[in-house]
């Protein structure tokens, strides 16, 4: 039972407490039945003896006072075969036994611990003596007994019977919850939510057999929402993986290996000291066609020279594209020069096939330096820093060429680096200078203009010209903050002359494409500074290249305008030797076209120099713009340009650019404005 009790089971528990409630109350009933049966028993044994000493007690009562003993005896003999009265005593009215009677003799020890029943024999009113029944209770404990048996086997039944109720009962309401139990387990060990309950009763149980299928329903559509989520995500993320794998393995303009791929290739060559070649290329004047025609065409390029590289490689070489306009090759295997060069000359003849940007041919070149493991390094860095120093040289040695690696290469990148250390000194120590050189009017005869040209006062090389560290500085990074540096320097000294010249003088100032495209914008830092001070109109000019021209042109033309409302005049420099379209000259606000130095050198030796200066002066004068022929070294040339009708003349037949104090006592202090030609040497 204890065992029923304490088991998990609500069926059990249930079972216990209703047959618990049957037995006791079955117990009860017959608790209270024995009772009631047993004091009944013995009320009417004593009622019956009681009754029957009344039957014989008058004659008995005249027998003793005869002191008839027979009679007295015949009298009470019956008494004893009554059931319940095992003796019958009868005493005189001294107490004297006169007589008795017992039934057997088996009674006679009994006969203390058994209740008796004493009648009183009077007759006229005086005692003549008793009459005592010894009663027999066994025949009232047969009865009980009886009954106790009876109730023990209504027990039983009852307990029978409850079990049997219980057993039931639990069946109809334990089992479909068991059931539902055992189900609810099994959907949670297997996360099978397609398992439904059987529908049993419509009654309580079966709402709630309803309710948990509708609930498994519910749970099992979130459950096929979440799997096809769960299927979307995981596809989501594949793809994502997918790609970027794709990103940090591959360009994604050429499809190509990009620079990760190629150094895992390589680190994993050195580390099983696998010999190979590195080419190293780099495309040609690849900046100014993104610049002349826009990233649009560049990209187009880039994705053409891709597959131009890969079609001269072996199937096993690899190429990559490190970014920009720089591709690499690996040939595996390969460190055999004449096997080399051959795949070399196989990529710079592919290049002599004009490429087809949308609808225009272009041509383009590329230059290769090349590095061989083990013999140019043992180290990935190494080697390819060494391929991109005789890429660096092909490109010096007039570009469209390739060139292997050689020791003396290192020196030159140590000199590189020197120089960039030495620009950041010079930066910080101002080793800079401006020289300024005279512009010419071939109307006049006057200087009226001169071109502020930078140098570098190098503390031991002495003075550097501008080619030789222009370069390194856009490379750096330092352009906008150097021409910033110019700007204000030529500002200063032109407010100083504004006191000491009587005839006007319009200085000009190189500005580089980098300084229109600068975030940190000095140049209008120094244009906002310039609104500032009190020079007049056309006391500065600004000459700035085609190159500035073509890359973000809205922007540059909307700064042009605002420098040219500023009293600033615009001049292009280099005019001719540019990649862009001519439409800017008429789109653009400019006053000034300076004719590239390379015309004016080829002007006397070559009828097609002529012609263009031709053609550029005439397009000046349609335009209305001043123009300026660069480089005038010879008297041949001056005559030339000035019969073109060139406006203004710079060159070194009428002065070399010189330091600001020579500038300042020849054209500014001294008045040397007026140039006669026989002074000139
Ligand atoms: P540029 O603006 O075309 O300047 C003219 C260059 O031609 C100057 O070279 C000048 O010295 C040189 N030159 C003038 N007349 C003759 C001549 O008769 N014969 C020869 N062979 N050369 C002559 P420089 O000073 O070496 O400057 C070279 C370039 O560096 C300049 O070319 C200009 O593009 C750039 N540059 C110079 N100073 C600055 C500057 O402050 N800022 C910027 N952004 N660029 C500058
Ligand atoms: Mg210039
Ligand atoms: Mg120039």
């Amino acid at each position: 039972m204890i065992m029923l009790f304490n088991s998990h089971t609500v069926r059990n528990k249930f079972l216990l407490i209703l047959m618990l409630i049957a037995v006791l109350s079955a117990s009860v009933t017959a608790g209270v039945l024995i009772y009631y049966q047993s004091i009944d028993a013995n009320k009417s044994q004593q009622d019956k003896l009681v009754l029957m000493s009344s039957v014989i007690s008058p004659s008995l009562t005249a027998a003793i006072v005869f002191n008839d003993i027979d009679t007295i005896n015949e009298l009470i003999m019956p008494t004893v075969k009554t059931e319940g009265v095992f003796a019958t005593y009868v005493y005189n009215n001294k107490g004297e036994l006169i007589t008795k009677i017992h039934r057997d003799n088996l009674y006679v020890k009994r006969l203390q611990v058994e209740d008796k029943i004493e009648t009183s024999l009077v007759l006229g009113g005086e005692i003549q003596g008793t009459l005592i029944f010894y009663v027999d209770s066994s025949v009232v404990d047969d009865k009980m007994s009886f009954y106790r048996k009876l109730v023990a086997q209504l027990l039983i039944g009852t307990l029978f019977i409850s079990l049997i109720l219980s057993i039931i009962l639990s069946r109809l309401i334990t089992r479909p919850l068991s059931q539902l139990i055992n189900i609810a387990k099994k959907v949670n060990q297997n996360n099978d939510y397609t398992i439904r309950a059987p529908y049993h009763s419509a009654d309580e149980i079966g709402d709630l057999t309803n309710c948990f299928n509708a609930m498994l329903d519910t749970v099992e559509n979130r459950e096929h929402a979440l799997e096809s989520t769960v299927i979307e995500r995981t596809k989501a993320l594949e793809e994502a993986n997918r790609q970027l794998h794709h990103q940090a393995h591959e360009d994604t303009l050429s499809g190509l290996p990009n620079r990760r791929s190629l150094y895992a290739l390589l680190n994993a060559n050195v580390d099983k000291k696998k010999k190979f070649c590195l080419l190293f290329i780099d495309l040609d004047g690849f900046k100014q066609i993104n610049d002349s025609l826009g990233h649009d065409y560049g990209d187009i390029l880039l994705q053409q020279v891709s597959r131009r590289i890969v079609s001269c490689v072996r199937a096993d070489d690899f190429v990559a594209r490190l970014g920009g306009d720089e591709f690499t090759i690996v040939l595996n295997g390969l460190t055999n020069e004449i096997h080399i060069d051959q795949i070399i000359h196989n990529i710079l003849s592919s290049f002599e096939i004009a490429f087809s940007l949308k609808n225009k041919n272009i041509f383009a070149s590329a230059s290769i330096g090349v590095t061989l493991y083990p013999r140019d390094g043992n180290n990935v860095d190494t080697l390819i820093k060494n391929a991109d120093q005789a890429m660096y040289e092909s490109k010096r040695r007039g570009k469209n060429r390739s060139h292997y690696f050689t020791q003396e290469m290192s020196q030159q990148l140590i000199n590189k680096k020197e120089k960039i250390s030495d620009l950041h000194k010079a930066l910080k120590n101002n080793e800079f200078t401006i020289y300024y050189q005279p512009i010419f009017n071939l109307k006049n005869n006057k200087v009226d203009k001169a071109e502020a040209l930078i140098r570098w006062q190098h503390p031991t090389k002495g003075l550097i010209l501008p080619d030789d560290f222009l370069g390194t500085i856009e490379e750096e990074g330092f352009m906008d903050e150097l021409g910033y540096w110019v700007a204000n320097q030529v500002l200063i000294d032109r407010l100083k002359w504004q006191q000491l010249m009587s005839a006007p003088m319009e200085v000009s100032i190189n500005i580089s494409p980098s300084q229109f495209r600068s975030k940190n914008s000095l140049l209008q830092k120094w244009l906002a500074e310039f609104e500032t001070n009190s020079l007049p109109a056309n006391a500065i000019a600004f000459e700035i290249t085609e190159h500035s021209l073509v890359h973000d042109h809205y922007k540059v033309r909307t700064i042009l305008n605002d420098i040219r409302n500023k009293g600033i005049r615009i001049a292009i420099d280099d005019f001719g030797v540019g990649y862009s379209s001519l439409s800017y000259l008429q789109q653009l606000n400019l006053d000034t076209l300076k004719i590239d130095r390379s015309f004016i050198d080829r002007l006397t030796s070559d009828n097609r120099s002529y012609g263009l200066c031709k053609g550029i002066v005439t397009i000046a004068q349609e335009l209305n713009l001043m123009i300026v022929a660069e480089g005038i070294e010879t008297r041949t040339q001056h005559k030339l340009v000035t019969e073109l009708g060139c406006h203004y003349g710079q060159g070194y037949l009428y002065d070399k650019p010189m330091p600001r104090e020579e500038f300042e006592h020849k054209y500014i202090t001294q008045h040397l404005s007026t140039c006669k030609l026989e002074q000139i040497p």
